[in-house]
């Protein structure tokens, strides 16, 4: 039986820049079930970030479809009851912990400043800030807790954003790129305790990345991104071992393998302003035939395995693969 914590659908995010439109999110539609990890993947400027922003309304821009959190619209909820969740229930760690930690406070006056603000306002603040470190494996917490951000090295810096977004004991954590400034050891570190911190509590996190390599060690389920739009999204077992979409075929090729040389996708991603009909990657995809050029991007075709797919391949019926294999593309 599922347990939907958050359910997105439809979700569009639009910025008014210089006189332009820039659709940053377009049509997003995804849930995160109590417990589980899913990833949102894609190169820069997939919208991924924004989309996860777009939550709780911690974006500029103007926002727009249907996100549910247990059942409540955050997009309808008056802004004053919107902070009972943001913290509280859904905590967001970013990829820059140098851009959330403040210089000029200690780490443990800067944890008890989000204890204040989310749990029981009986709880001893110090004692707790201190467990909080503890949780995420600082050294000597007790002492630890009266040092300044710039006396931790990056790794610990990032445990410590990890440590204030779990002040509030959230339902959900949405984790963006958290370990991207981070070497792989200092990765992996950070990955392992996100896992420890999530069996304990049950915790749910929505976890951004570029990197399908981390998708690969973490998800449960996978949702790829590509110009705003979610291009293919299902069980992370299945999308690995049988990429359904052209786009998220491009990111597994573009991985390091032990036996050929990782292929970069060939191209870029487009800009949000340019609002080009047909397929949002049709200028780089290898299977593009005409009707991928003009019209809507395709919709999304439902899969076996709770899988989903946006690309005109799958309007036939058949196995998806052989349908996209058989179809060859013009460029092949
Ligand atoms: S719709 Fe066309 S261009 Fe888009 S992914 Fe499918 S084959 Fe490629």
């Amino acid at each position: 039986m599922t347990d939907t914590l958050l359910s997105v659908a439809n979700l569009s995010v639009e910025f008014a820049t210089g006189g332009v439109t820039a659709r940053a999110v377009d049509g997003v539609s995804f849930d995160v079930e109590r417990g589980e990890t899913v990833c949102v993947v894609g190169e820069s400027g997939s919208g991924k970030t924004v989309t996860c922003e777009a939550i709780t309304r911690l974006t500029d821009g103007d926002v727009a479809g249907d996100v549910r959190f247990e059942g409540t619209d955050l997009l309808a909820v008056p802004e004053k009851r919107l902070r009972e969740y943001r913290g509280s229930r859904i905590a967001y760690v970013f990829q820059n912990p140098q851009n959330t930690l403040d210089p000029v406070y200690t780490v443990g006056e800067q944890l008890a400043e989000s204890i204040a603000e989310h749990a029981d306002s009986e709880i001893d603040q110090r004692a707790y800030a201190v467990d909080l470190l503890d949780r995420v494996d600082i050294p000597d917490p007790a002492v630890r807790a009266d040092n300044y951000p710039h006396e931790f090295s990056g790794g610990m810096k990032q445990r410590i954003a990890i440590a204030r977004a779990l002040a509030g004991d959230p339902d959900l954590l949405v984790v963006d790129e958290p370990t991207t400034a981070l070497d792989v050891t200092l990765e992996s570190q950070i990955l392992n305790l996100l896992a420890d911190i999530q069996h304990e509590r049950d915790t749910a996190v929505l976890f951004v990345t570029h990197d399908m390599g981390v998708v690969a060690e973490i998800a449960d389920r996978v949702v790829v991104m590509y110009g705003g739009k979610v291009m293919e999204r299902g069980p992370v077992g299945e999308v690995f071992t049988d990429p359904a979409h052209p786009y998220t075929r491009a990111l597994l090729g573009s991985l390091p393998d032990g036996d050929s040389l990782p292929e970069p996708i060939r191209g870029t991603p487009p800009n949000p302003t340019d609002h080009a009909s047909g397929c949002r990657f049709h200028p780089r995809c290898d299977h593009v035939v005409d009707a991928c050029r003009s019209g809507d991007h395709p919709p999304h075709f439902e899969l076996e395995d709770d899988r989903e797919v946006a690309c005109v391949h799958y309007e036939t019926e058949g196995r998806p693969t052989t349908a996209l294999d058989e179809s060859g593309g013009e460029d092949i």
